[in-house]
């Protein structure tokens, strides 16, 4: 019998919140088994090329991807991009767009962590974001953390950071829709993120919203995440093939960043991602964008 092949399509490295380098990553999912990983640090590509260079070196075969912070009738959304052109203009435009806001973001939280009695200052932040191309909400629950204001980053974000928490500061997220189009127009393909993940409220990804993206171009949808519980999983996997979305499941691994998120914890089936390995390419095709090929495929 074959064994089969294991593969995680939504990784994070020290390039956004993760807390481990891209090459570390890649040698760790090695270590833990799987076949087919994808880097997906937020709204930036900075891990890529170092990632590329590891899987190479290991056989690892490495999916280039995004999470892209969306908005989509009002609510915080992830967007998984996969296989874009990450030199396509109007792309780069719109994640620096979005670093720029996580930048302006910090001296905002701050400001409303002061209110509160809790002093941080940037250097702090700084020191805990050391390697990533934008400081942000993850890195200032480090140090609240290092601080002993809070256990861990999960509490950080419950207590004060999380949408609508005390220290809470609206920033910039690309319209989702528009997204998936772009990501297309660069060759790529889009999965939709944890669709109904605990913290957040997506009430509007029911299954009219997850219709009119699926119409505007959609490829798949994460339902397999530590995030989702068995009902929910149950729910969105009909909804899928409904509307006939493929599938993911993968890990969101981020390091020590994000407890139970263990690389290979959740992954996905082999036909799901040739499906979606398929669709990027007539993409490419369609784009006419050099779009990255797959890594040791
Ligand atoms: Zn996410
Ligand atoms: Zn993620």
């Amino acid at each position: 019998m074959v064994s089969p092949v294991r593969i995680d399509l939504h990784t994070h490295s020290d390039r956004s919140d993760g807390t481990t380098p891209p090459a570390d990553l890649v040698a760790h999912a090695h270590a833990f088994g799987i076949d087919v990983l994808a880097l997906t640090d937020h709204d930036t590509t900075e891990g890529w090329a170092e990632a590329a260079a590891a899987a190479r070196r290991l056989g690892v075969t490495l999916v280039p991807g995004i999470e892209i912070s969306c908005r989509f009738a009002g609510h915080g959304v992830h967007l998984l991009a996969y296989l874009p052109d990450p030199t396509f203009p109007p792309l780069v435009e719109e994640l620096a767009r979005i670093l720029d806001g996580r930048r302006s973001r910090l001296p905002a939280t701050l400001a409303k962590l002061r209110g509160l009695g809790i002093d941080i200052d940037t250097d702090d932040v700084r020191r805990a974001a050391a390697g990533a191309v934008a400081m942000g909400r993850p890195h200032v629950a480090d140090v609240l953390v290092a601080k002993g204001v809070v256990r861990n980053r999960e509490e950080a974000f419950d207590l004060f950071l999380r949408t609508g928490g005390p220290a809470y500061v609206e920033r910039y997220a690309a319209d989702l829709v528009a997204m998936v189009h772009t990501v297309a127009a660069a060759g790529g393909m889009t999965v939709l993120a944890h669709p109904w993940a605990s913290r957040h409220h997506h009430e509007a990804l029911d299954r009219d919203g997850l219709a009119r993206l699926a119409e505007a171009g959609l490829a798949g949808v994460e339902v397999d995440h530590q995030d989702h519980d068995a009902a929910a999983r149950q729910r969105l996997r009909d909804i899928a093939a409904d509307l006939d979305l493929v599938v993911t499941g993968s890990s969101d691994y981020h390091g020590a960043g994000k407890l139970d998120h263990e690389i290979g914890c959740n992954t996905t089936a082999q036909d799901c991602y040739e499906r979606l390995v398929a669709l990027a390419r007539a993409a490419a095709a369609a784009s006419g964008r050099s779009a990255p090929a797959v890594v040791g495929a």
